[in-house]
């Protein structure tokens, strides 16, 4: 079932370079095109609302509680390919119970934002990132993938749409959820012969109102997020009810999330959903040094990860600062915080950028971050998160930001 699924997901975008290793392989078993069709967005149709929804005050908003007027559905069968895309209210679902998403977990989505800048404009930010994303995580579940140039563009007549829901204030924005979901009615396992994507959009606040608030973390080795040949590297729905539990748990102690840790070596890996960086002292040089794990299949390939990663080769090397994409342990970040080493750590996410760490519980003892007690974030956090905005709200024009013409 897997050769043949993958041929099957890889067949509407043979030569599509993104894929990586594992579907380099399946475009290589699929041989001819199918001719089925791709998204196309000269074909929209759009059904606009007759009941506009009331504007909530900015300062209500709840992250992922508020929705928007419309929505973005398109269609896909594997006997057509991509049908015509659809803007109309935004509304229910309705599904028969024995549709496969329900029952095996066909299900991956992707997490972006929309700013508006000075100017009243509307701005994605590195969306050609997530599209690439969302047609990994597609393909790995046997659904089908996508032309992403082509999905941009009709989220940008969404976001124009409903460009009234984001407020001009920093710090906020729309958060974007594109979401594809296997639609065949079945209980049999295999690849659906169906699919729906669709695109809900949320006027979100800034993740920190009042300012930065530190968090603590509980370093996990009892359960594990993500392992070799798995699928952590993927946005896949099946990936993250499996982590409430532990987080729950970590809360209940006291923690406001897990430090995900991997193998006999306690590898650190991500945080919560986010990925995880420290600023540490090289224990020999003294040299100021940014490490994050390196993509290795376990870790999520953030959008903000990768763009933090390139802020900091541009802006902090040539200030003397090492950047290292490597693994390290808990054992080595517990030596750095009592050498006095450990600078600063941060996770790095679409939902607050960046969300600084005051201290880790690991093995009974609590490592400290580098925070001092009346400190909420670190300067190199703080940087971060102003280098980031800069270029989301369009203060600073740059290549990352994609603005919606
Ligand atoms: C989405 C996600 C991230 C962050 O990715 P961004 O593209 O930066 O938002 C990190 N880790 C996990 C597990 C995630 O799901």
């Amino acid at each position: 079932m897997f050769r043949t699924s993958l041929r099957r997901a890889a067949a509407f975008q043979p030569a599509r370079p993104c894929f990586g290793a594992f579907s380099a392989t399946a475009a290589r078993q699929y041989s001819a095109a199918t001719g089925t069709a791709d998204i196309n967005p000269s074909k929209l149709k759009v059904e606009k609302t007759t009941q506009p929804k009331g504007l909530l005050k900015p300062e209500e908003l709840v992250f992922g509680r508020n929705f928007t007027d419309h929505m973005l559905t398109i269609e896909w069968t594997k006997e057509n390919g991509w049908n015509a895309p659809e803007i109309k209210p935004y509304q229910n679902l309705s599904l028969d119970p024995a549709t496969c998403v329900f029952h095996y977990a066909f299900e991956c989505f992707e997490g972006m934002k929309a700013y508006k800048d000075k100017a009243g404009k509307i701005r994605l930010f590195r969306p050609d990132k997530n599209m690439a994303r969302f047609n990994k995580s597609a393909a790995r579940i046997a659904l089908p993938t996508f032309d992403s140039p082509a999905l941009i563009d009709l989220i940008a007549k969404l976001v124009k749409l409903d460009s009234r829901f984001i407020p001009e204030q920093r710090g906020y924005s729309l958060y974007l959820r594109p979401t594809m979901i296997g639609t065949q009615k079945t209980l049999g396992v295999g690849p659906p012969g169906s699919a729906l994507l669709y695109v809900i959009a949320s006027p979100v606040g800034p993740y920190y109102p009042t300012g930065f608030k530190a968090v603590s973390l509980e370093a996990t080795d009892y359960a594990v997020r993500a392992w070799p040949g798995g699928v952590g590297d993927k946005k896949l729905g099946a990936n993250y009810a499996p982590c409430i539990v532990p987080q729950v748990e970590a809360m209940s102690r006291g923690f406001q999330q897990n430090l995900w840790l991997f193998g006999e070596e306690e590898y650190v890996t991500e945080v919560g959903t986010m990925n995880f960086f420290v600023a540490i002292k090289d224990k020999k040089t003294g040299q100021k040094t940014l490490v994050t794990a390196p993509l290795d299949g376990t870790i999520l390939e953030g959008v903000t990860r990768d763009s933090v990663l390139a802020l900091a080769r541009e802006k902090l090397a040539p200030e003397g600062w090492k950047i290292e994409e490597r693994k390290f342990t808990m054992k080595e970040l517990a030596e750095a915080a009592n050498e006095g080493r450990l600078i600063e750590a941060f996770g790095a996410g679409t939902a607050a950028i960046v969300s600084p760490v005051r201290s880790i519980s690991w093995k009974g003892q609590l490592v400290n971050c580098g925070l001092k007690p009346e400190e909420e974030s670190g300067e190199l956090t703080m940087q971060v998160k102003n280098w980031m905005e800069a270029r989301q709200y369009g203060d600073e024009e740059h290549e990352w930001s994609y603005v919606c013409e």
